[in-house]
């Protein structure tokens, strides 16, 4: 079986400006393709799990998000990174019609990292997220999975997660260090 570094996109891969959707507006964070590279290195396979509930919102389409993914995803390539999989919710109990429903692959829940590991075989215990966010730590944990890392600053932010690391750099050290220990 497989083992996934799970990563939300908003504030982890770009930085969060709200509702990212447009190519212009997607500003990678410092160190991303690095932990990225380094991760598959140590077998991981990269998959994103995120809320767009911007979708949902009517702040732009499906379509917009789509255009957007393929072109992160070829970035992501030409980085010799390549990103297995893209998981997205677009419902929000607020949203239009069609997207007004509390969907369990919204996180926190754990929805899309089950669909994920359903999908590609996934190791769930063995696998780490990356999110920065609270939810996206629930979410990991609610769907067991091994490892969930807060990208933070340490010295502000509570939170659950297993660890909290407040640079790109210190996540791929720590996962260096988690696979020799294992
Ligand atoms: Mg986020």
């Amino acid at each position: 079986m497989r083992r996934a570094l799970f990563l939300d996109r908003d504030g982890v891969i770009n930085a969060d400006h709200g509702y990212v959707h447009r190519i212009t507006d997607v500003h990678f964070m410092e160190g991303i393709f690095e932990l990225c590279r380094e991760a598959v290195r140590l077998g991981y396979v990269l998959i994103i799990v995120t809320n767009q509930s911007g979708i949902g919102r009517g702040f732009y389409s499906e379509q917009d998000f789509q255009n957007l993914t393929s072109w992160m995803r070829q970035r992501f390539i030409t980085e010799d990174a390549p990103l297995l999989a893209v998981y997205h919710c677009p419902y929000h109990p607020q949203g239009n019609v069609i997207y007004r429903k509390f969907a369990h692959w919204r996180k926190p829940a754990p929805g899309m990292i089950l669909q994920a590991a359903s999908d590609h075989g996934l190791d769930l215990a063995q696998s780490v997220l990356v999110g920065d966010g609270e939810r996206d730590i629930q979410a990991a944990h609610a769907a067991g999975v091994g490892a969930a890392i807060r990208f933070a600053d340490p010295a502000i932010t509570p939170s659950a997660a297993d660890v909290i690391l407040s640079s790109h750099a210190e996540i791929a050290a720590w996962l260096r260090r988690h696979n020799a220990k294992a």
